[in-house]
């Protein structure tokens, strides 16, 4: 969508359009990686929840926030951001919703105040897509059944008791169960000493809050990853050193950008903090 500097895609397109690029049987679904072994020599044996074993030269953890394959590279744990983003789709909103669908506009709403907003953003055929983010303790959403969704919605709107209507509505109007995505990143500049043969991409590599580049990043990293490699023929070692240098100092950068666009959605001066970013980017 759109025809500026900063294209965007539907994350289920974006899915489709990666996997058609693929051999058919280089994705195998249900496969959850269980356990993994180091062996002699930079090898490693992989375990699946199905019983099956691989035994592997090059391990790339892609898995995520909660890498299985980073507890071989570093102890370190993701932390919780102290914000919970509960996320809802309204379907068939300039019809049916047409303040909410008014007020996104024909791209993004950012409403925010007191360490708390409301993010919502317009998709092909009057799909609103929003995030209401609440500041609660870890452990806030465990305590709501978020498959009543009547109940969980009205739980997540008496957050924003008194805001416009046409905001709480892209709350309380969710066609589908609302989920609640609690906000972690890894503390600190993230790095880890080299190990032979393991590597991470993505939030494995770099979680951080949400900036909008998550999605960008990993498929940087996966593509990074490969130059390096083919960069160095027959040396895996030389590849993921290469990569790993590169890696950490551009991954620092995201998440100090990250931590300061969070800041100003959160901090004490939004909402003034984001017209001010908001003049800065055009003056
Ligand atoms: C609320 C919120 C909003 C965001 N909004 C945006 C946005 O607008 N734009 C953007 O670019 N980014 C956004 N992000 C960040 C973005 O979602 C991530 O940065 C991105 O998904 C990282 O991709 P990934 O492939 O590294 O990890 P993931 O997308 O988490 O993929 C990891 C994969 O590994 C699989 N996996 C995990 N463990 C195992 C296992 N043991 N065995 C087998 N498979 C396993 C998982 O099933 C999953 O398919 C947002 C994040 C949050 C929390």
């Amino acid at each position: 969508m759109g025809g500026g500097g900063r294209p965007e895609v539907l994350r289920g397109e974006l899915r489709r359009i990666l996997l058609e690029s693929l051999p058919a049987a280089a994705v195998q679904w249900g496969r959850r990686l269980t356990g993994i072994a180091a062996l002699a020599d930079g090898e490693h044996l992989v375990t699946f929840a199905d019983g099956t074993q691989v035994t592997t030269r090059v391990l790339v953890g892609a898995d995520g926030a909660w890498s299985k394959v980073r507890q071989l590279l570093t102890d370190v744990k993701p932390v919780y951001s102290g914000k919970t983003f509960v996320e809802t789709f309204l379907f068939d909103s300039d019809t049916r919703y047409p303040e909410s669908a008014q007020a996104v506009g024909g791209g993004s709403l950012f409403a925010m105040g007191e360490g708390q907003a409301i993010f919502a953003h317009r998709e092909p055929n009057g799909v609103l897509h929003a995030y209401a983010a609440v500041n609660k303790p870890h452990g806030w959403a465990a305590g709501i059944d978020f498959s009543d969704r009547d109940r969980a919605l009205a739980c997540v709107a008496a957050e924003f008791d008194g805001w416009a209507p046409a905001l709480t509505t892209l709350i309380t109007a969710s066609a589908t169960d609302p989920v609640a995505r609690e906000v972690m990143f890894m503390p600190g500049e993230h790095t880890w000493t080299r190990t032979p043969g393991v590597t991470l991409v993505g939030d494995a590599a770099h979680l951080m809050v949400p900036s909008g580049e998550g999605a960008n990043l990993a498929m940087f990293d996966g593509a990074e990853l490969a130059r390096a490699i083919v960069a160095h023929p027959g040396d895996i070692e030389a590849a993921l050193a290469a990569y790993e240098k590169e890696l950490f100092p551009r991954s620092a950068v995201a998440a100090a950008e990250a931590v300061a666009g969070f800041d100003v959605c959160f901090g004490p001066d939004a909402p003034q903090s984001m017209v001010d970013a908001f003049a800065g980017a055009t003056a």
